[in-house]
């Protein structure tokens, strides 16, 4: 299905649970006595939904909490039509949404394709109206906190989605900055269609196996009509965090069958879940004061086997006869908890085959993304069927520097010469285990660090599907010993800076200095 598609499926479901709602009798009856009371219609409704949103508010479920939001938003939507009505403004393309609240049904008056983008003074990434705005890719800024907005009506805004930024009447330099980036993009974008398809190999005819990282099932048209050679990372936690609940089983099995199914018979490697650090389930509040160093990945999940096996069996059950199925353990530290979970993984496929009949056991792959597992890369190795490098978490943890806190981003440098020995370590015990190896984390994704895996050993880079073309075309420009060479260039740095000019330069004299390498 398409965002969009899946954004009006999302739409209607969440309009049949208003009209439950609305017609409720809780909610009719407590008007009607209010009224019966002497009371006018308005200031009964109004009585009687804030009594209702009190109950909400009071709960501890901040995703009930949001609820009560919903509820409030659509008693003042009655309230309006009971006093007289108001007028449906116009809108225009391009229109922003501005507002202390914002509600699905605000978003719904826009018509298609007339809506840029949203700012809220209240709300969260957990509201629905962010969530619906995610799916069909537009730019939501939540929780702006006291702004005065009445004061952005009319102006200029220019949105940063990604950072949760407001530019109000950016000056004319900013606005062309923008433009020329878009502009860039665009023209990337067209010289870029044509890199889309067929497998990858380096210039010397070396195969390269070129695969997509995935977190809903809307991408996976976009990811085939990149040419993925399958999904070296599908992220299972963003389904788990749109739901109110674990989803059941049944659930899973409905949505990793769509993703299985559409890349058959290539290869799609489905990740446990990963939830906590900054992806927190909103029906499952962990209070920590060290998210990242807490109860995350795999940890949480073996301490919750019901949940592991719950969707060890969906991807079991969605996989019966395409056979395309890997498992991604996530958080590895050490050798116990991956013992445990390959215990649990094998009962739960013992018992599979036994009530199912033959099944092909599915490879187990374990992340690398932990210190502690770079010094044991060949002992995990060892254990299971492939390794996986998420260079996000790994480069966070080897330098000590939240990958979400702004103010040490310009640490995060995943070229700093500790990370890159420790990608050479990882890579030669993969090797020496006689084990593949690849990187899904984002430096798969970046031109020259992408060389630069292919030449310290790594079989298969998983990236986010725009990046796939762009890589696929750099690859095909340098031979094997070619990117051995700048991996030994690289391996002798000891300053990032001296990493990212050999990368360059490489890039330049092959043609793709306007790519860029990775980003300092
Ligand atoms: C990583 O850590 O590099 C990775 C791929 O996983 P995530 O970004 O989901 O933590
Ligand atoms: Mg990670």
């Amino acid at each position: 299905a398409s965002p969009a598609a899946d954004a009006s499926a999302l739409c209607a479901a969440l309009f049949d649970a208003y009209a439950l709602l609305l017609g409720s009798d809780e909610l009719l009856l407590g008007t009607l006595e209010r009224i019966r009371a002497g009371n006018w219609a308005p200031g009964a409704l109004r009585q009687t939904i804030e009594e209702h949103c009190g109950r909400f508010a009071a709960m501890d479920d901040p995703y009930l909490r949001e609820r009560g939001a919903d509820l409030r938003s659509l008693g003042q939507r009655i309230l309006v039509r009971l006093v007289g009505g108001r007028r449906t403004p116009a809108y225009p393309p391009g229109t922003l949404l501005v507002g202390e609240r914002i509600d699905v049904m605000d978003l719904a008056e826009v018509p298609e394709g007339c809506l840029a983008g949203i700012v809220c003074a209240q709300g969260s990434t957990l509201s629905h109206v962010a969530i619906l705005a995610h799916a069909r890719g537009i730019p939501a800024v939540m929780g702006v906190g006291d702004y005065p907005l009445h004061r952005l009506d009319g102006r200029t805004l220019m949105l940063d989605g990604y950072l949760g930024r407001v530019y109000v009447d950016p000056e004319a330099e900013a606005l062309r900055e923008l433009e020329r980036i878009q502009g860039a993009e665009r023209a990337m974008a067209a010289e870029l269609s044509h890199w889309r398809q067929g497998p990858a190999s380096t210039a010397d005819g070396l195969p390269v196996a070129l695969r997509v990282n995935l977190a809903a099932p809307a991408e996976v048209d976009l990811a085939l009509g990149a040419g993925a050679e399958g999904v070296g990372l599908y992220r299972t936690e963003h389904p788990f965090m749109l739901h109110d609940r674990f989803p059941s089983e049944d659930e899973q099995v409905q949505l990793y069958r769509h993703v299985l199914a559409a890349f058959a018979p290539r290869s799609v490697t489905i990740r446990t879940l990963d939830a906590g650090g900054d992806k927190a389930l909103p029906y499952l509040p962990v209070r920590e004061d060290n998210p990242f160093l807490g109860w995350r990945g795999i940890r949480m999940t073996l301490d919750h086997p019901e949940v592991f096996v719950a969707q060890i069996r969906a991807m079991l059950r969605a996989s019966q006869g395409l056979g395309n199925l890997r498992v991604l353990l996530p958080m590895v530290s050490g050798l116990a908890e991956l013992e445990r979970a390959l215990d649990l993984l094998d009962r739960v496929y013992d018992q599979f085959v036994r009530d199912e009949g033959p099944t092909p056991r599915p490879p187990i792959g374990a992340m690398i993304e932990v210190p502690s597992a770079v010094y044991q890369a060949e002992a995990i190795a060892r254990r299971v069927d492939f390794l996986s490098v998420g260079t996000n978490d790994l480069t966070q943890y080897l330098l000590a520097v939240d990958r979400t806190n702004p103010r040490v981003a310009p640490l995060l440098e995943a070229l700093h010469p500790a990370v890159i020995r420790a990608l050479r370590d990882i890579a030669d015990a993969a090797q020496a285990a006689g084990k593949p190896v690849g990187c899904c984390g984002e430096l798969a994704g970046e031109p020259g660090a992408a060389l630069l895996l292919l030449g310290l050993g790594f079989d298969e880079l998983s990236m986010s599907v725009t990046a796939l073309p762009r890589i696929r075309r750099a690859v095909h420009r340098f031979t094997g010993e070619r990117v051995q060479g700048l991996a030994q260039g690289a391996l002798r740095c000891d300053r990032a800076q001296a990493v990212h000019d050999i990368l360059e330069e490489a890039l330049a004299e092959s043609g793709l200095g306007a790519l860029g390498a990775v980003a300092p």
